[in-house]
């Protein structure tokens, strides 16, 4: 099976002041002592922030995100942000679909889908998320709902150059709570094959990261799970030493 680099990503949410980035300053180090050599790393910053933590991590191997985006490249949407804009202010990346647009905001697979492809005629890699609730999981629906998001949210187009997909069950993000790795192995490798069907071979290389209460403590066993290939990390992001601690697994 094709090796595929490993990818630490960082979800600040709506976190972040100008005083952040001396966390991003300490990430941007820590990934110059050897670090870079096992895997990538891309922090996803308040959009308010992209300018000035390009500015703080220039010349060192991490990359900047935004959040969101809107699916139009410009026009009348008070508020809203293109991925043209996001790319212009210096990210590389964006996170679309993320449970917490789906629920505060009510995305729906095929606005995902849409944003996801804005993020690629901007020239930005798409970092979709998918992944079922508590209630869903109960009801052993979570094959079905990763196969649905799958089908609605992932143009055909996609490929592991311009998309990555994050799986992250709704009820582990911001919990403590973590599957069990058997239960991340079965959803990442069922993953797996529903993007073959749906983009052929090069599913083989596309990276699917883990997120959900993604920590130092258990960031070496989650990440050793087949199929995982990095993590999307939300609250252990904010700070440099438990960001970099986890990337440690891949060291
Ligand atoms: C996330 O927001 O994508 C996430 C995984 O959050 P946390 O790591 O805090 O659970």
């Amino acid at each position: 099976t094709a090796a595929i680099r490993p990818l630490v990503a960082g979800n600040w949410k709506m976190n972040g002041t100008a005083e952040s980035l001396v966390e991003l300053r300490l990430i941007g180090r820590g990934f110059m002592g050897g670090l870079e050599l096992a895997a990538d790393a891309v922090v996803c910053v308040p959009a308010t922030l992209i300018t000035r933590a390009c500015a703080a991590i220039e010349g060192n191997p991490v990359r900047i995100g935004g959040q969101d985006c809107h699916a139009f490249e410009s026009g009348a949407h008070t508020g809203d942000i293109s991925a043209e804009m996001l790319k212009d202010a210096g990210a590389t990346h964006v996170i679309v679909g993320h449970s917490e647009r789906r629920i505060d905001h009510g995305e729906s697979d095929a606005e995902v889908n849409a944003k996801a492809e804005a993020a690629w005629r901007a020239g930005l890699c798409a970092i979709v998320c998918i992944g079922e609730t508590r209630d869903q999981r109960e009801r052993g629906e979570t094959n079905a709902v990763l196969s649905r998001q799958i089908e609605g949210s992932i143009a055909a187009a996609a490929s592991p150059a311009n998309t990555i997909v994050a799986y992250e069950p709704v009820w582990a993000i911001g919990t403590g709570l973590t599957p069990s790795p058997a239960d991340v192995a079965n959803a990442h490798a069922h993953i797996r094959s529903e993007l073959e069907r749906r983009i052929g071979s090069e599913a083989a290389r596309m990276r699917i990261l883990y997120g959900g209460s993604v920590k130092p403590s258990n960031a070496a066993e989650l990440l050793s799970i087949a199929n995982v290939n990095g993590a999307l990390i939300g609250g252990a992001s904010l700070k440099a030493k438990d960001f970099l601690s986890i990337a440690d697994a891949y060291r």
